[in-house]
């Protein structure tokens, strides 16, 4: 990790002193305002506020953003459940935009580009960068902290105190500065509220298909939780020629929704029902091929692991709270029925080609990605949506910026 940072630094000379540069040419050049969804503390609604936003860096792009999806990480955050390095911080890391300002040492981003912000960075000189998986790059562990990529801040609230950006992102504003690390160009005819699921919750479904659990045509196939990461889970599923898709979601609307995105069954989960003997009835007595655990994988993980057959796939992609230490299911368990136990985050792929992969899926008609958004919501019903992201009552929610 030392040696990975020293020699991004060495090999990007200039991001060592940006930190005082671009101070200084904020100061000179002057800030702009923007309005931005803060998060200022666990349990409160996030704060709409007016805040300072910095020029971009030499290695940074300033972006109008257009869309940003609700997703359930940002909750995590809001509730305590994830800890973030500051605050107040910029959340929403699922969005896209156009770019209007580059600074002088970007590369292949120019103004007018329409943009998918990435949660992740790719900072392309790690050892996994170099081998082309991005989505394993060794400086993710910097997202949750809250500076900018180059350690220093582009924004500061009305009193003047400096406000992070979650995942280095910061979408839940009208413009945000984000370094080129995390920005991937996208075909200009495409729908923002496309391309900002296209950043997050549709590689997450369908490259947990695809390439972590590697779905084979005629294979079985049960998803428990089909509301953004799940529903992208179905229509993988059925991209990959899966026969039997079971869906699994507390709400009966949600099940006649997968039934559209390619599902063959439904069941509806709660109390008292047997999710495994359930899921064997559909598959001929003996279990899925896979299953996935798209929510709450520390309620949910245990049915899907008992819901496979001798030698399934277990693919977790929801985030449990810190505060979940184990996974429920027993050693000997997973050992006796050879299964496999897979964390797949960002579809286990790189994002840089995984997200214009799933946007050419979509212009092909391949992937329903217009259907997923329920409903739209303006900057300062951001609360609102979060409401109804717990209430159930979305597939996915997305705040348009213009
Ligand atoms: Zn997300
Ligand atoms: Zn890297």
């Amino acid at each position: 990790m030392e040696l990975t940072r020293r020699s991004l630094l060495a090999l990007t000379g200039a991001m060592a002193v940006s930190g005082s540069t671009a101070k200084a040419e904020a100061q000179a050049q002057g800030s702009i305002a923007t309005r931005a969804a803060l998060f200022r503390g666990v349990g409160q609604p996030l704060s709409v506020e007016t805040i300072q936003l910095d020029p971009p860096g030499p290695t940074e792009v300033q972006v109008r953003m257009e869309a940003v999806g609700l997703c359930h990480t940002d909750l995590h955050v809001l509730r305590g459940e994830r800890q973030v390095g500051m605050q107040p911080m910029v959340l929403g890391h699922e969005g896209s935009g156009v770019v209007e300002v580059v600074g002088p040492q970007v590369r292949g981003i120019v103004p007018g580009d329409h943009v998918a912000l990435t949660w992740l960075p790719a900072c392309g000189v790690c050892r996994w960068c170099r081998g082309g998986l991005h989505h394993r790059c060794a400086e993710s562990g910097r997202i949750l902290r809250g500076p900018q990529f180059d350690g220093t801040y582009r924004r500061r609230d009305s009193s003047g105190r400096d406000v992070g950006s979650m995942c280095l992102v910061g979408a839940f504003a009208e413009r945000t500065v984000v370094d080129q690390t995390s920005v991937v160009v996208v075909d200009r005819s495409l729908p923002f509220e496309v391309v900002a699921l296209a950043a997050c919750s549709v590689p997450g479904g369908v490259g947990a298909v695809t390439n972590a659990a590697r779905v084979q045509k005629g294979d079985s196939v049960v998803v428990i939780g089909v509301g953004g990461d799940g529903m992208n889970v179905v229509q993988g599923a059925r991209l990959a020629g899966a026969k039997v898709i079971i869906a699994v979601d507390l709400q009966a609307w949600k099940l006649d929704a997968a039934r559209t995105f390619g599902a063959t069954h439904g069941i509806q989960a709660g109390p008292g029902v047997d999710l495994p003997a359930r899921v064997r009835e559909l598959t001929e007595g003996i279990g899925a091929d896979h299953a996935f655990a798209c929510i709450d994988p520390a309620a949910t993980l245990l049915d899907a692991s008992r819901s496979t057959a001798i030698g399934g796939t277990v693919v977790m992609t929801g985030l449990t709270p810190e505060s979940v230490a184990t996974t429920p299911i027993s050693p000997s368990e997973l050992l006796r029925g050879h299964k496999t136990l897979i964390g797949s985050l960002y579809g286990s792929a790189s994002q840089r080609t995984g997200v214009p992969e799933m946007l050419r899926l979509y212009q092909r008609g391949s992937l329903k990605l217009r259907e997923l958004v329920s409903r739209t919501y303006r900057l300062d019903e951001v609360n609102q949506g979060y409401a109804d992201l717990t209430a159930g009552k979305n597939l996915r929610g997305v705040v348009r910026l213009s």
